[in-house]
């Protein structure tokens, strides 16, 4: 579709996005990007992080945890370990994801600090994306 962006987000779990969109935000390791229709095309790695599409007046958002992104000038595809679209996302579950996390990294000496912290990490920006579904 002309002036359009088809983005696909795929987990291991399956195909949880298809669909066509003006803009895509997101989350690289080296800092956030944004494409539009006609951007030259490269790879990143992703960091965890929300997606932001855009879709005429409408903005949505997209959990993703690390993964990586392959834009083209007509394509974003999206690779991530876990993604949930905002309605997909159960707070109750990140919210318990998020004490965990804050449990094992108040023993620090006992556990895996970079582990604790990632899901720290991914269960801060669900509820996030949670809040602005129940904001809009
Ligand atoms: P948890 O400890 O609750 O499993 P996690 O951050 O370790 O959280 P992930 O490894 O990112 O979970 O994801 C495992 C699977 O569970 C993926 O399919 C992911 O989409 C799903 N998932 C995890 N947390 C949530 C959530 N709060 N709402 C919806 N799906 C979730």
């Amino acid at each position: 579709m002309e002036n359009k962006l088809r983005l696909d987000i795929v987990t291991p779990h399956g195909l949880v996005l298809s669909e066509d969109v003006d803009e895509v935000a997101a989350t690289g390791t080296d800092g956030e990007f944004g494409v539009l229709p006609g951007h030259v095309p490269f790879i990143t790695t992703l960091k965890i992080g929300m997606l932001v599409l855009k879709k005429g007046s409408d903005t949505e958002y997209v959990f993703v945890s690390s993964g990586y992104a392959e834009v083209s000038p007509d394509k974003v595809v999206i690779l991530a370990d876990s993604a949930e679209k905002s309605e997909g996302i159960d707070v109750e579950r990140a919210k318990a994801a998020m004490k965990r996390a804050e449990e094992r990294l108040k023993k620090a000496e006992e556990i895996d600090f970079v582990r604790a912290t990632a899901a720290l990490e991914r269960a801060t920006i669900r509820i996030q994306i949670a809040e602005k579904r129940v904001a809009r």
